[in-house]
Parts: structure tokens; sequence; C-alpha cells
């Protein structure tokens, strides 16, 4: 059996990893940042836990995930590899608590209610506020009228830690001028807090427009997984 005609599946899976890394490292120095200040979060829905614990051999430490009952199964079975688990899809308030158990992330907190579910005594939580960048509802996030009111409720509650805001580009205009407004968007909420520097924004096919307007997480799927499965 030649590796030509069959790779193995890791064997893949570390040359897709390793180009990405060689893109975000090249975006980082056309943006003239260092690759250091950006982290790669590899989404892995859909996949495997075996996939995961095989990123995790790679050198992967952060991981996403965007469904609360995949991500707590994933997160139990491989709770002894000390990954870091990002939650990056949409939440439901009744959920919200369980998704504290094991996220030590949640990039997609979009409405006061869903603050109010995660409010908790225990250790805090990185939270961003997911900003939509179109007019329909449907594609979550809040509105940009009212982000401030959204950022201070997450300042004024317990148990999170504002870290900033994320973003998905629409899939009907070109990527950087969208993400150019979520840095604007970032400087209002500097204003109410200066610490709440983060960008949770570029995915496959826009990380390096992303990194070009200041990402500092990206959230990367398929150009590392592969396709997913059905
Ligand atoms: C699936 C997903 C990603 C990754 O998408 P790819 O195109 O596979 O890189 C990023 N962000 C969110 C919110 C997702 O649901």
């Amino acid at each position: 059996m030649t590796s030509e005609h069959h790779p193995d599946a890791s064997g893949a899976l570390a040359d897709r990893l390793e180009r990405v890394r060689e893109g975000v490292a090249a975006a980082a120095e056309a943006a003239g940042r260092g690759a250091d200040e950006i982290t790669t979060i590899v989404v892995t829905k859909f996949h495997p836990a075996s996939l995961v614990a095989e990123l995790a051999r790679l050198g992967v430490r952060d991981i996403g995930e965007n469904r609360h009952q995949e991500a707590r199964e994933k997160a139990a079975e491989l709770a002894g590899l000390d990954l870091r688990w990002h939650f990056i899809g949409q939440l439901q308030g009744k959920k919200a608590r369980q998704v504290r158990a094991y996220a030590s992330a949640i990039h997609s907190i979009d409405r006061e209610s869903l603050v109010d579910a995660l409010r908790s005594d225990e250790a805090s939580v990185d939270a961003f506020v997911q900003v939509n960048l179109t007019d329909d509802p449907g594609r979550g996030g809040v509105a940009s009228d009212a982000l401030e009111a959204l950022v201070e409720r997450v300042l004024a509650t317990p148990g999170l830690r504002l870290r900033g805001l994320m973003a998905v580009a629409p899939l009907d205009e070109p990527p950087r001028p969208a993400f150019a407004r979520v840095r604007a968007m970032s400087e209002r909420v500097r204003a109410l807090a200066p610490d709440a520097t983060a960008l949770s924004m570029g995915m496959s096919h826009d990380y390096a427009d992303a990194i070009l307007e200041g990402a500092t997480h990206l959230r990367i799927g398929t150009a590392i997984t592969g396709n997913r499965p059905a």
C-alpha cells in the first residue's frame, strides 16, 4: 500500500492543520501582527471525539462546537486531554448553565435573557457578545443599536468575563468590509470595557481577511478537519 494512493487520515489532518498554520502566519505578517496574538479554534462539530483526540496529539488546545449535546459528550469523553472548549452555536437559555460546566468560552451571547441565564457565583467563563452583521434576526447576534445595552448587562453579571465580540461574515457581501464593521463596533465596546479587546471572527474561507481586520480568535472547521460527515 503506497501512501500516495492511500494517505492515512491522520497524515491528511496534520497536513491541513499545517497549511492553516502557515496561512495564519502569512496573514498575520501581512497585517503587521504577531501570529502569537491569534488563537486558532478548530471547529469539530459533527466529527467524532477521535478526531478531536487526534487534533490534541497534533498540539491543538482550542476546540469549537456549536451543539450542546454533542459538545458535552465529547468534552466528557476527552476530559483528560486538557482542552479548552469554545461554545460557538446558538444557545437556549435552559441549556446555558449546562454549557458553563464544560466550556471555557461562550462566543454566542446575543441577548439579555441568555446573559441572565448564565449568571453564576462559580468561576468566570469567557464571554463574547455576538453581533449580527445582517438585517436578518434569524442569523443570530445582537443588532448594532442594542450592543451597548447587552455589553452593560454582561459586565454587570457575575460569572462572565467579557472578552470582546464575535461575528460571522454575511453570505452576500465580501467579508473584509463586514469584519471592518466589527472592528468599529469593538471600539464602542472598549469605551465601556477597555479590556474587552478580543475579536472572534474568521472561518475557513475568510480568516485572512479577518486577521487583516484584527481578529484574535479564528474559528476554523473544514479547512482543517476536511468536510463534515453528513
Ligand atoms: C461551523 C462554524 C465555523 C467553522 O466553519 P468552517 O467554514 O467549517 O470553517 C465557524 N463559526 C461558526 C459559528 C460555525 O458554526
